[in-house]
C-alpha cells in the first residue's frame, strides 16, 4: 500500500512511519520541521521505500494517489501549541481541509489524528466517544481544542457529503522514546529532571491525572486502525486507561532513575485538564486491541532512551 502520512517527523509520526515501512508499505512523508525532528527524518531515510516532502500540510499537493493518508501533522505538546498558535490551528484546520479535498472524489481513507484534548477538562470520567467535552473556547490550549474539533467536524463533513472513508482516532497521552527532551511534556520532563537530579516540577498539587499509553501499543493501535477494511466506529478512543495522579508518576520516575531530586510544587497552568482517562471499549471490539504495557515498563525503557542525552 502507499500512505501519506503528515507529521512524519514528529514523535508518534516517525514510529507509525517505521511500522509501515517495516511492513512493506510506501510511504511518502510531509513534514514543516516547525516542531518535529531532523533525527527522526534521518532514522527514516534509510529505508528504500520511504520518501519526505518538506511541506506545510495547508500547502500539500496531493498529485499523487494513495491508499491511505494518516494526517498526524500538528503541534501536539501543550508548550509547542502555546508557542506556535496560528500554525496549529491552520495545520488542523486548513490541513485537514485540503487532504479532504483532494480525495472528495477518490477513493482513498484518511484517518484523522485526534486528541483526548477535545474532551477538555472534562466533567466526567472516563471519557467516552460519545460524550460532547467541557471546552474553553477562548483559553489557551483552545488553538489546539478546537482546532482538532473543527478538524473532527471537517471529516464528518466530508463523509456525509462525499462518503469518504474517514477515520478519526483520539489519541490520550502516549510517551516513550523520541520524544523531545525539550519537549515540555510531563514525562519528559519529569525524566530528565531526575537524570540530572534537579527538582521535579510538579504542577499544581499533582492530584490531576492522566492515563499513559506507551507508544509501541499506540502505534499498534492506529496501524489496525489504518488498514482494517470495514470499520463499524469512526470515532475511536486510543490511549491505556490505567489512570494515575501526576505527583504519582514524579514518584514512580525518582524510584526507577535512584534519583535524589527532590519535587517542587508550581502553579498550575490555565484549563489543565483535572482527570483524564479513555473508555476504549470500543477499540477493544473494533480493532481487538488494548494496550499490554505497563506505566512503569514503558518509563524503563524511556529513561533508558534518555540517558543517552544527559
Ligand atoms: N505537568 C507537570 N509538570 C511538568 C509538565 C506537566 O506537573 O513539568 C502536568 C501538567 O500540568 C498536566 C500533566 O502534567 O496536568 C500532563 O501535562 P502534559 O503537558 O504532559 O500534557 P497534557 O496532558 O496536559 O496535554
Amino acid at each position: 500500500m502507499r500512505i501519506l502520512l503528515t507529521g512524519v517527523c514528529g514523535f508518534i509520526g516517525s514510529h507509525i512511519a517505521e511500522k509501515f515501512l517495516k511492513e512493506g508499505n510506501e510511504v511518502l512523508g510531509v513534514d514543516n520541521l516547525l516542531t518535529g525532528r531532523e533525527e527522526n527524518l534521518g532514522i527514516l531515510s534509510g529505508y528504500k521505500n520511504f520518501e519526505f516532502k518538506k511541506t506545510n500540510v495547508e500547502d500539500f499537493v496531493a498529485d499523487q494517489d494513495f491508499d491511505i493518508i494518516l494526517h498526524l501533522a500538528s503541534c501536539a505538546s501543550p508548550k509547542d501549541y502555546i508557542k506556535y498558535p496560528l500554525e496549529t490551528m491552520s495545520a488542523n484546520s486548513k490541513g485537514t481541509w485540503n487532504l479532504l479535498e483532494s480525495i472528495k472524489s477518490k477513493k482513498i481513507r484518511l484517518v484523522y489524528g485526534s486528541t483526548s484534548e477535545v474532551y477538555g477538562d472534562p466533567l466526567i470520567t472516563p471519557q467516552h466517544e460519545e460524550y460532547y467535552g467541557n471546552v474553553n473556547p477562548v483559553g489557551e490550549r483552545s488553538v489546539y481544542d478546537e482546532s482538532k474539533r473543527f478538524g473532527e467536524a471537517l471529516c464528518m463533513a466530508y463523509y456525509r457529503k462525499f462518503n469518504i472513508d474517514v477515520r478519526i482516532i483520539r489519541i490520550f497521552n502516549t510517551y516513550g522514546p523520541r520524544m523531545k527532551m525539550e519537549d515540555g511534556r510531563v514525562i519528559p520532563n519529569f525524566i530528565t529532571q531526575a537524570l540530572k537530579n534537579e527538582d521535579l516540577t510538579v504542577y499544581g498539587d499533582g492530584n490531576q491525572t492522566r492515563s499513559f499509553c506507551y507508544i509501541d501499543d499506540m502505534v499498534e493501535a492506529i496501524y489496525r486502525v489504518c488498514t482494517k477494511e470495514n470499520i463499524k466506529e469512526r470515532i475511536l478512543n486510543l490511549g491505556n486507561p490505567y489512570e494515575i495522579k501526576i505527583i504519582d508518576v514524579a514518584r514512580i520516575i525518582l524510584k526507577l532513575t535512584s534519583s535524589s531530586s527532590d519535587i517542587k510544587f508550581l502553579s498550575l497552568p490555565p484549563d489543565d485538564p483535572k482527570r483524564r482517562c479513555p473508555v476504549i471499549d470500543r477499540a477493544k471490539k473494533e480493532i481487538e486491541w488494548e494496550p499490554r504495557i505497563s506505566l512503569e515498563e514503558g518509563l524503563k525503557k524511556t529513561i533508558e532512551y534518555f540517558k543517552r542525552f544527559i
